[in-house]
This record gives C-alpha cells, sequence and structure tokens, in this order.
C-alpha cells in the first residue's frame, strides 16, 4: 500500500532518483541526501507505515525485516566497529518524512550522544 504524497514512497517506486544501497521484497534503502556521518543510510518498509507509533501486530513483521536489512547493510558498508540506528518518531522526536525509517549512521567513531 503506497501513499501517493509520500517522498519515500515515491523514492521506493523509482518516481524520484535515490542512491540505492539494498532492496528486497520488504524493504528499501538508500543514503542520505544530507549525511551526517561518512555512511549516513535511510532504511525504509515497502509498505507505508507513517511513524514508529504506527507499528501494530499485522505491520511488524516489516520492521523485523528492517532490522535483518540493517544488519546485512551494515556487513556491506564494513561497519564492523558498529554504527547507530536512529528512528525519529513525531514533531518532538524530530520526524520530517512521515514513512517509517531508520537511519544507519557509522564509518567513524560517533560523539553526540542522546542516551
Ligand atoms: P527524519 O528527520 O524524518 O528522521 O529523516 C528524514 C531524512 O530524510 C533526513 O535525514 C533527510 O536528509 C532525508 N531526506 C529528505 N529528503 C530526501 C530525499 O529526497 N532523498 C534522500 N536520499 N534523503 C532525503
Ligand atoms: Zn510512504
Amino acid at each position: 500500500m503506497h501513499d501517493n504524497d509520500c517522498l519515500f514512497c515515491k523514492i521506493i517506486n523509482g518516481d524520484i532518483p535515490s542512491a540505492k544501497v539494498y532492496e528486497d521484497e520488504y524493504v528499501f534503502a538508500f543514503r542520505d541526501i544530507n549525511p551526517q556521518a561518512p555512511v549516513h543510510i535511510l532504511v525504509v518498509p515497502k509498505e507505508h507505515i507513517s511513524c514508529a507509533d504506527e507499528i501494530n501486530e499485522t505491520n511488524s513483521a516489516n520492521v523485523a525485516k528492517c532490522f535483518e536489512a540493517i544488519a546485512k547493510i551494515a556487513k556491506a558498508e564494513g561497519l564492523d566497529k558498529g554504527y547507530r540506528v536512529i528512528n525519529n518518531c513525531g514533531e518532538y522526536g524530530g520526524q520530517t518524512v512521515m514513512h517509517l525509517h531508520f537511519h544507519i549512521i557509522g564509518g567513524t567513531k560517533l560523539s553526540e550522544k542522546v542516551i
């Protein structure tokens, strides 16, 4: 199910170009247009789920698939010393694109820690 007005649905469909790094039946991953670290990749479920708050027992398998993909992508990108996975949820969480996505940030020793 796609949302016609959703930026990331358009990227998944190929209507908007992106630097794709991974794709399978459930997951699409591409480089962030405004990278915050040497490696900055966005991992998204192909199904339009607007935010983490919309995850439920019907669609949560997509989230598991995202994290399976994250482990594969991290290996492919050589992030053997570690990395950070970030999800911003909703207005107070700083989410700007309302299609669930996980940021993979890495390629250097990260300093800023929220927690
Ligand atoms: P959020 O702030 O919602 O957690 O993350 C949205 C991310 O999407 C930002 O890091 C932003 O740089 C990225 N982004 C926004 N528009 C585009 C785009 O058109 N292409 C790509 N590759 N990334 C985008
Ligand atoms: Zn979408």
